[in-house]
């Protein structure tokens, strides 16, 4: 089975890379897709979370890393999958994500949640812009080549 983890990644956390390992244990193929909304202020380009997404599972096999414009449906459509997958954190996340999860399902496309580990619950891409804005350390937050990408860009988008 193929499945799409579809996602903003800006930057990408150890919370994601839990979710990552998990589900590319579950499945033939994991897509982690990027989408591009050119419309919104980024940390990392796209293509820098290409390529330190692409850094970190390197060795991990199953796993492809790309970028999408289109809706996640769509895009999924295009890559062959009716699969799904998202991270549910808190409650917060379950409502937000529910209303599309069912829309999608209406269309075709399930979605596998996972939750997060316990240690991650409260790790999210705006905390490590918050924590990079303020200098101070990445660990424990984001994998060693993000943490690079991060050191190397400009620090007043949190
Ligand atoms: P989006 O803008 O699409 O929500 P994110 O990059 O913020 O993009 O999140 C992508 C997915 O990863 C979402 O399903 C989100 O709930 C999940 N996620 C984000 N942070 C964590 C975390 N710390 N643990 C588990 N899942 C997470």
């Amino acid at each position: 089975m193929r499945a799409c983890y579809p996602g903003s990644f800006d930057p990408p956390t150890l919370g994601h890379d839990d979710i990552i390992r998990r589900a590319q244990g579950m499945v033939d193929e994991l897509v982690i897709a990027i989408g591009r909304h050119p419309e919104k202020k980024s940390l990392l380009s796209v293509e820098q979370r290409l390529a330190v997404l692409q850094a970190c599972y390197r060795d991990l096999p199953g796993i492809r890393v790309v970028a999408y414009e289109d809706t996640t449906v769509h895009f999924a459509r295009k890559i062959g999958t009716q699969v799904l997958i998202r991270g549910l954190r808190s409650y917060a996340d379950f409502e937000s994500e529910r209303g599309m999860a069912e829309v999608n399902r209406a269309n075709g496309f399930d979605t596998i949640f996972l939750l997060a580990s316990p240690v991650h619950t409260a790790l999210s891409s705006s905390l490590v812009r918050q924590v990079l804005a303020a200098g101070l350390p990445l660990d424990g937050l984001v994998a060693e080549p993000v943490a690079q990408a991060l050191q190397q860009s400009p620090t007043d988008t949190a």
